[in-house]
């Protein structure tokens, strides 16, 4: 059986392992397919593809974007796109000014409330300070002694409604959608019943996304408890979306989440995969030589 884990993070963004590192630990798992997939950005791609080809593990590149819908906050994760289309990297260019631009905002919220952390102290704990994110506030605060882990520090402090939450800039999810297919990608809803999303996404408005262009749904996710995996399930068998299963591993940065802990079924791989190969010839885009799923 193949095992196929499709949502991981990297130190690129909010991850603790390099990309590098990340594929090893994959192929010590046992995994043979591990998709990137770091906020908002492509960075890791490179790093993690020549990994996998060294250890066996055949490496997705993705994107877990960072969109709103009426307000809410959605993850839309975004396999295959070409990371060199302009509208793709225009937007996360504004996503990832909005993650910038958001720090010394929530650093100075955090201070009137008394904890002596500044803006440096957070960049000191983002790898990669272009993909900067509340989990490298958490570190700050962990350290700064306001909470024993980053659990901790979103419950107490970053959280909505808490003393450090701030919005920030998330690209439209319905735009968003078009373009990942322009650029040649899939686009696949991440936990849409997790967290923060549940009472947004009804399955008549996952219907709209899927007539939008929207490929899959991940339906096996830490987040979902088995009544909501059987229920995502029905609403992607209904509307012919594809279902997916990963674990979201953020290394040791959030606990639960075990790379492998969720997967995806090969065939229904194979059915992202050809939706993947006909976004990209549709896009007019050329199918890159190094992509093993090509035929
Ligand atoms: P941001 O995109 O910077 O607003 O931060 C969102 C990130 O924080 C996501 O990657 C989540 O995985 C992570 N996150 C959200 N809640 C928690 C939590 N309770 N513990 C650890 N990480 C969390
Ligand atoms: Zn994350
Ligand atoms: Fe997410
Ligand atoms: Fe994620």
């Amino acid at each position: 059986m193949v095992r196929i884990d499709l949502h991981a993070h990297s130190a690129v963004s909010d991850g603790t392992d390099a990309p590098a590192a990340l594929v090893r630990a994959a192929a010590r798992a046992g995994l043979d397919v591990l998709a990137l997939t770091d906020h908002d950005t492509t960075d890791g791609w490179s790093e993690a593809q020549a990994a996998g080809a060294e250890v066996g593990v055949r490496v997705v590149p993705g994107i877990e974007i960072s969109t709103r819908a009426d307000g809410h906050s959605v993850h839309l994760l975004a396999y295959y796109p070409d990371p060199t289309a302009e509208e793709l990297c225009d937007e996360l260019r504004r996503v990832l000014d909005g993650r910038r631009q958001r720090v010394p905002a929530m650093v100075a919220r955090l201070r009137a409330a008394g904890i002596a952390i500044d803006v440096d102290a957070v960049l000191r704990h983002a790898a990669n300070p272009e993909v900067v994110g509340r989990p490298h506030v958490a570190d700050a605060l962990v350290a700064a002694g306001a909470a024993q882990d980053r659990s901790e520090a979103f419950r107490r402090w970053l959280a909505p409604g808490r003393p450090g939450h701030l919005e920030r800039y998330a690209a439209d999810l319905t735009t968003m959608i078009g373009v990942v297919s322009r650029a040649g990608g899939v686009a696949v809803l991440a936990h849409p019943w997790g967290r923060t999303q549940a009472p947004y996404l009804t399955a008549e408005r996952i219907a709209a996304l899927a007539a939008a262009g929207l490929a899959g749904i991940e339906v096996d996710h830490e987040d979902h408890d088995p009544a909501a995996r059987r229920a995502l399930r029905g609403i992607a068998v209904q509307l012919d979306l594809v279902v997916t299963g990963s674990s979201d591993h953020h290394g040791t940065g959030k606990t639960g989440h075990a790379l492998g802990c969720n997967m995806t079924d090969p065939e229904e791989f194979a059915r992202l995969m050809d939706r993947a190969a006909t976004a990209r010839l549709g896009s007019g885009r050329e199918l890159p030589e190094e992509w093993s799923w090509t035929r």
